[in-house]
């Protein structure tokens, strides 16, 4: 016996009430980007989406549904015949098929014309199982099996087992960030985190060569690849950091320097995020991992902007955060050996407490405002999709 339908269950948005109609078409989207290519059909139904596999395994469309944001759960189901003694059948074929013996079982009945009650449903399918199963037993509590069936207006579908979604809301949903991704370990598991939560991500780089080498760019393609199934197209504008970084290590005793650096990418973030249509900027800095990222730190380098400044990793462990990056892909492709700009120019005496007024003394030493307006007129973008990579040089 072959399933050959998945049923997708949406958690958290079916308690979004008006705003329901657009998070279901908004998923569906979605779902039906990412099964495309395969042979799977998608329809809405009442309270779920449909797909029918046709020549696709159940692995290959569970594999791909189970990286769009907003599915809470997603079942393979049995389509079979509502009769009472076709149902027995098939629940004791499904049994017998599982291996398993411990099962319970559990009926929800939408088609509320069936002339058995659910309770009836559960007694006469389980009666049967234990008849006709050797070794079998109900188990309510620590079953091996819940053998699930949902009997509707069209049929009843029958199903052993539920694979998790990846919860949250269906991307779009939520606006749009504008991600600072470095190259690191933390920036592509934060990229991760606001994707789940249905918030489209456009990415922004700053890359200082010759500090840094060409090949940090490689790396992020690779790192923005792993993270097509969750979103099937990235912006990665590349902002020419270098003069910047310079000026900054001329004007401003060492121990300041990372603090202004990040004051400077802030600013920069701004303009492009709001340029580019983001809600807000998103970085993956952590509390307290490093010098930079003191609460002090946070305090002194976000002071340059007004515009929300969302750190998802915030208050994560780094153990935590590297079992992400290894789950996503992303871990191997980040520890390769290309340095970062601010791995580069890290001062070996950070200022843990930075001191505000002294920030701004060191910025106004060199005329930084021009030297943003001259990079963000340099900025090279990028674009990684499932079709490919296409670069955009600046339009000076
Ligand atoms: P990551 O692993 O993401 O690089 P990290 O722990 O190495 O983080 P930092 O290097 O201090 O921490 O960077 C903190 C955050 O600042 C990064 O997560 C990223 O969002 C941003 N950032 C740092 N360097 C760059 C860069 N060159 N381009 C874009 N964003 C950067
Ligand atoms: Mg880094």
């Amino acid at each position: 016996m072959k399933c050959d339908c998945l049923m997708i269950h949406y958690g958290e948005l079916s308690t979004k009430g008006e705003n329901r109609k657009s998070f279901i078409s908004c998923l569906t989207r979605n779902c039906r980007a990412a099964l495309k290519g395969t042979d799977c059909v998608l329809s809405g139904r009442r309270d779920h989406l449909y797909v029918e596999l046709n020549l696709t395994s159940e692995q290959e469309a569970v594999n791909r549904l189970s990286k769009v944001a907003g599915i809470q759960r997603i079942s393979p189901v049995y389509k079979v015949d509502k009769g009472i003694e076709s149902l027995k059948a098939e629940a004791i074929a499904a049994m017998k098929e599982s291996g398993k013996h411990r099962f319970k079982v559990s009926c929800h009945r939408p088609d509320k014309s069936y002339p058995l009650s659910s309770y009836d449903v559960c007694c006469a399918l389980g009666d049967a199982v234990l008849d006709s199963v050797e070794g079998s037993e109900v188990d309510l509590h620590d079953h091996e099996v819940n053998l699930k069936v949902s009997i509707r207006e069209d049929a009843a579908y029958l199903s052993t087992k539920t694979y998790p979604g990846l919860g949250g809301y269906p991307l779009g949903m939520a606006g749009k960030v504008t991600l600072l991704l470095s190259g690191g370990i933390d920036s592509p598991v934060a990229c991760y985190k606001l994707l789940r939560r249905g918030i489209k991500v456009d990415c922004l780089h700053f890359a200082a060569p010759p500090y840094t080498s060409g090949q940090v760019i490689y790396k992020l393609i690779d790192i923005l690849k792993e993270l097509l199934p969750y979103q099937a197209d990235f912006r990665l504008d590349v902002f020419p950091f270098t003069k910047i970084q310079e000026e900054i290590y001329k004007h401003a005793p060492e121990p300041y320097c990372i603090t202004i650096m990040r004051r400077m990418m802030l600013r920069i973030a701004e303009r492009v995020a709001k340029a580019r249509g983001s809600l807000s900027i998103a970085t993956g800095e952590d509390v307290g991992q490093v010098a930079s990222q003191t609460l002090d730190s946070i305090y002194a380098i976000n002071e340059v902007t007004s515009f929300p400044v969302l750190r998802p990793l915030c208050v994560e462990d780094k153990v935590d955060v590297i079992d992400l990056a290894k789950k996503i892909n992303t871990f191997d492709i980040s520890i390769r050996p290309y340095e970062d700009c601010c791995t580069i120019f890290k001062p070996k005496r950070p200022k843990t407490k930075p001191d505000l007024a002294h920030c701004k003394e060191f910025e106004v030493r060199f005329d930084f405002a021009s030297l943003i307006e001259e990079g963000l007129k340099g900025i090279k973008t990028i674009y990684v999709s499932l079709d490919g990579v296409r670069e955009e040089e600046p339009r000076q």
